[in-house]
């Protein structure tokens, strides 16, 4: 056999273990169906601003062993991620905190804030919510609902929010101070240069074959690793023999333009039903960028079919049933490691993905 490792997938799962394999000595080959490196926080720089193709993409854990791991390949910027909301003609600080119900009621102090949310769930006397509007409504009150949860809700999942289960949203949390800053995680930043300079570094030494696709380069090249690791889609592995998973599509209208600053912000929500997409992103700003000129990128949520780009897994249980039944026969396969938010069904941010890999190759290597 060619190779130690078969790595299906240029994504960060795939590329955190081909170094490591690589590392260790270890003879790998990268295939990828796309035609660049990087999966889905691959950055293509225009004008020297560093567009995220597949959506805004803001590293940030509480997990320093994999902030050091990440920070070996790149250097972090000190942005913080402060969206805003925008509701028909009145703008918001997000997440939910002082600034923002300052301005919706004009109040000052967080006992007033508590007293009028509090107010607004006891008005509604929601026993036990039996979907998703109820659920938020018994959590924030009515108008921060109205004007910064429904419409966008709405938008994300494609159907009204009376018509979605209570679970999606466990928590709205709420802020009593004025923070504005979206994470509460230890360590956030943007590597500066963009993420795909970081998996050119993992890659570098290793055999990387891109608009390769598994399922037609195994046709001829069956034999060619001792093992492989998956980091596509789980149920395509097995030929969907047992059904679909589901997931929530995405589409990204990307647009330059000649200004140098169109929104002031990097991430602005549109939180209105009636506006057909559900942020705007603006990528100069996750690096402090001056450039003349800017780009922009709507971005719209869709309906996902077979065939379709899957961005966000449906975890329902219909759906993880169904994973837990690929689940079980990927055990089966014993010359396959599956990994990555596809190998696995699951939506994981960036650490989480670092984390699942470097706990892969420990379980393979043993160190
Ligand atoms: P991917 O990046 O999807 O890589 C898998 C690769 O496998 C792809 O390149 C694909 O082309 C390839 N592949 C699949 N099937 C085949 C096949 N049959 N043959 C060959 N190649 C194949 N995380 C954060 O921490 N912060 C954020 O702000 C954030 N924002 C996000 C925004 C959006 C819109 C989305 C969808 C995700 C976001 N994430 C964020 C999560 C982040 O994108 C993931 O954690 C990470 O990209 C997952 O890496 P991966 O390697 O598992 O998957």
């Amino acid at each position: 056999m060619k190779y130690d490792y078969l790595i299906v997938g240029a994504g960060l799962f795939g590329s955190v273990f081909a170094y490591e394999a690589n590392k260790r000595g270890k003879y790998c080959l990268v295939i990828d169906k796309r035609s660049h490196i990087g999966g889905n926080i691959y950055c293509e720089s225009v004008d020297g601003i560093n567009v995220h193709k597949y959506g805004a993409h803001i590293f940030h854990t509480s997990n320093k062993a994999v902030w050091q791991y990440i920070n070996q390949f790149a250097e972090f910027n000190n942005y913080i991620n402060s969206p805003v909301a925008i509701y028909k003609d009145e703008l918001y600080n997000l997440p939910f905190n002082m600034n923002t119900f300052i301005k919706m009621w004009g109040i000052k102090t967080p006992a007033q804030a508590k007293a009028k949310i509090k107010e607004q769930i006891r008005e509604l006397n929601i026993v036990e919510p039996s979907n998703l509007e109820e659920q938020a409504l018994s959590l924030v009150g009515r108008d921060v609902y109205e004007k910064l949860v429904k419409g966008y809700t709405e938008k994300q999942w494609g159907r009204s929010c009376t018509k979605l289960p209570s679970f999606i949203i466990k928590r709205l949390p709420l802020r009593f101070t004025y923070d504005n800053n979206y994470f509460n995680d230890r360590y956030q930043g943007i590597p500066m240069g963009g993420y795909t300079p970081i998996i050119e570094k993992m890659l570098s030494g290793i055999e990387v074959r891109l608009n390769t696709d598994y399922f037609d380069y195994i046709k001829s090249e069956k034999d060619c690793a001792k093992k492989t690791v998956f980091t596509g889609m789980i149920d395509a592995f097995f030929g969907y023999n047992l059904g679909y998973l589901e997931y929530r599509s995405l589409r990204f209208e990307h647009e330059r333009l000649d200004c140098d600053n169109y929104q002031g912000n990097a991430v602005v929500n549109y939180t209105e039903r009636e506006v057909p997409y559900t942020r705007i992103i603006e990528h100069k700003h996750f690096e402090f960028g001056k450039q003349p000129s800017t780009v922009i990128s709507k971005e719209y949520p869709s309906e996902w079919k077979p065939g379709d780009e899957p961005y966000y897994p449906v975890n329902d249980e219909k759906n993880n049933g169904l994973y837990d039944r690929y689940a079980k026969l990927a055990e089966s396969q014993s010359d396959v490691i599956f990994g990555g938010r596809l190998g696995s069904y699951r939506y994981y941010d960036m650490d989480k993905v670092i984390d699942a890999a470097l706990k892969a190759v420990a379980l393979e290597f043993g160190n």
